[in-house]
Order: C-alpha cells, then structure tokens, then sequence
C-alpha cells in the first residue's frame, strides 16, 4: 500500500495504513443502521418529505443522531434513511447512491416521491431541450439525459415508470422494496402510487 502525498489522504480511509476493505465495510455496516433510500425533489418547498417519509413507512428513524466517540468525533448515526434530493425526484439522478447504499449499510426499502406544482411539470422535454439550444450557443442536450426523465406531466406515470427504471437496474438490490408516493406539496399528506415488493429467491 502506497500512501498519497494529496492534502486531504489522512481522511481517507483507503490510504490509511494497514487499510483493509472488508473489515472496514464491516465496521461501517454498524456506524449507520441505515435501511432506507428516499429520493426526492430539491424544491425547497418539500424539504419535510424525508420526515414525512419516515411517519409514513413507521419503522424508520430520520434524521436521528450523530454518534461521537471518546475524541468528539462523528463516527456514525442513529439514522436509518439516506435521502438524495434531485430535480423533481426522479429515479435516474439516484441509482448510484442506492447501490453504494447498499454496498456499505445494506438497503430495504426505496422510496421515489415526486410532489404536487413540481417544477418540472411546468414544461416539456422537446421544449426544453429547444429552448436550451437556442439560449446556450446552440448546445445540444437532447441525447444528455433519458427523456423519461426529464419533465413530469402524469404524476401516476412518473411514479411507475422510475419505480421500473429502479427496479430494472442492476445496482439496485433485488431484495429491496421500491415504493412510488405522491406528496401533497401543501398538505404534507403521502399517497402510494406504486409498490414494486421484494424479489425473493
Ligand atoms: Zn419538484
């Protein structure tokens, strides 16, 4: 094991030495009880849907506490729901933290929530990506992303469709639970749209 002379390597655990990535990955998977993934917009004015999230499915603890040891220092949490927040929530922009989520703590449960006035029902992916062509010196965006995910105009279609996109990817485990919810953006209220269960065997 070679040890990096960058700034910042004495915070980073693989080049510590003796680092051993097993019993490393062990000692994680008890840091962070985390079970959960919730994925959701970053409107600022759904930022209580983690919370809601908990309350709804009961058997989660959000945000919970920071552990500290002997030193002060933060060296893990009660939490057992990691959230991502992206643009209108969908499924695309998530995938890779679920699967690290899973790799390091182990993932049960994923919950996709897309939420009433989302921005993104405000327009059109072919209008977008016009409009962005023709305000960016002509760059071109309509092969960047899929365009399933780009704009939301049925929210029961939205929910189905990023609970398949999960579903359907590898790094997701078979094992976990997907979960589609609509959240009333005033109410707070939590609707399920669409349960995808556990693939057993
Ligand atoms: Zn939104």
């Amino acid at each position: 094991m070679t040890r990096t002379s960058s700034r910042f390597s004495d915070y980073v655990f693989s080049a510590q030495p003796g680092y051993d990535e097993p019993s490393l990955r062990e000692a994680f998977s008890h840091a962070v009880p985390l079970t959960s993934v919730v994925i959701y917009c970053y409107d600022p004015r759904v930022r209580e849907i983690p919370q809601a999230v908990a309350t709804f499915l009961g058997n989660q603890v959000y945000p919970g506490e920071v552990i500290l040891d002997a030193n002060g220092s933060r060296v893990g949490s009660t939490t057992t729901m990691g959230t991502v927040s992206v643009a209108a929530g969908r499924a695309v922009d998530a995938i890779r933290s679920v699967t690290v989520g899973e790799y390091l703590f182990g993932i049960e449960t994923v919950v996709v929530v897309h939420h009433s006035n989302c921005g993104a029902t405000s327009y059109t992916a072919d209008r977008m990506v016009a409009n962005y062509a023709h305000e960016h010196g002509g760059a071109d965006i309509s092969k960047a992303y899929d365009a399933g995910s780009v704009s939301i105009s049925d929210y029961e279609a939205s929910l189905a469709y990023d609970v398949a996109l999960l579903r359907a990817a590898p790094g997701v485990p078979r094992h976990a639970e997907i979960l589609g919810l609509f959240y009333n953006t005033d109410t707070g209220e939590l609707t399920e749209v669409v349960r995808d269960a556990a693939v057993r065997g």
